[in-house]
């Protein structure tokens, strides 16, 4: 099985290229970002609870989001393997993720991090804004907040798996094609690796 966290900040491609990660592995895609999105466009109560975070460029709270992850991995099919994108984005969320594989019997084959300049995000993602209309991509405050709870409560999570020396830089300021081949060939050694020993 591989099984991927897909980190970076807001913009860095984590989307794009889990994408492309998962038609090319047959991986299952669990996004938490896309999870409220769905919520919210279904009008559930947790959308609404989560719209409500999502719109000042905050996390939503740990109990909500680990529950519907939990949810979602439960129901959800992983035969081959799964990609995080968007989760975990701090410590307490890191911790239950353990949790919830160890019950499984399941192990973190590699989080592979995607490295963008701010100002290249801060581009991007307004560029998204107009495309998609994402309400947090719009507004360049809420751009910059997002990107400020990333520095502060999302960054540890990186040294969290470089402990368990799991976790990898990845140039994210290529083009599409670029840094796909660039993960394909992390992932393709880590997974080689991983069977080998
Ligand atoms: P994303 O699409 O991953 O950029 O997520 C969009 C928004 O959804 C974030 O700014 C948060 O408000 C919320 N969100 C997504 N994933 C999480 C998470 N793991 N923990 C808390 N909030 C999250």
């Amino acid at each position: 099985m591989i099984n991927l966290i897909l980190f970076g900040p807001p913009g860095s491609g984590k989307g794009t290229q889990a994408q492309r990660l998962v038609e090319k592995y047959d991986i299952a895609h669990w996004s938490t970002g896309d999870m409220f999105r769905f919520e919210l466009s279904n009008h559930t109560e947790l959308g609404q609870l989560a719209k409500s975070y999502m719109d000042k460029g905050q996390l939503v709270p740990d109990e909500v989001t680990i529950s519907m992850l939990k949810k979602r991995m439960e129901s959800g099919k992983a035969t081959n393997g799964f990609i995080l994108d968007g989760f975990p984005r701090n410590i307490v969320q890191a911790q239950a993720l353990d949790a919830l594989l160890e019950e499984k019997n399941l192990k973190i084959t590699a989080l592979l991090s995607l490295e963008v300049d701010e100002e290249e995000l801060i581009n991007r993602l307004l560029n998204r804004g107009k495309v998609s209309g994402r309400a947090d991509d719009i507004n360049e405050e809420i751009i910059r907040r997002r990107l400020q709870v990333y520095k502060e409560e999302t960054t540890p999570v990186y040294n969290y798996y470089a402990e368990k020396q799991l976790a990898v830089q990845v140039n994210g300021m290529g083009t599409i094609d670029e840094i796909f081949e660039e993960l394909c060939l992390l992932i393709d050694d880590r997974y080689t690796t991983q069977f080998v020993y």
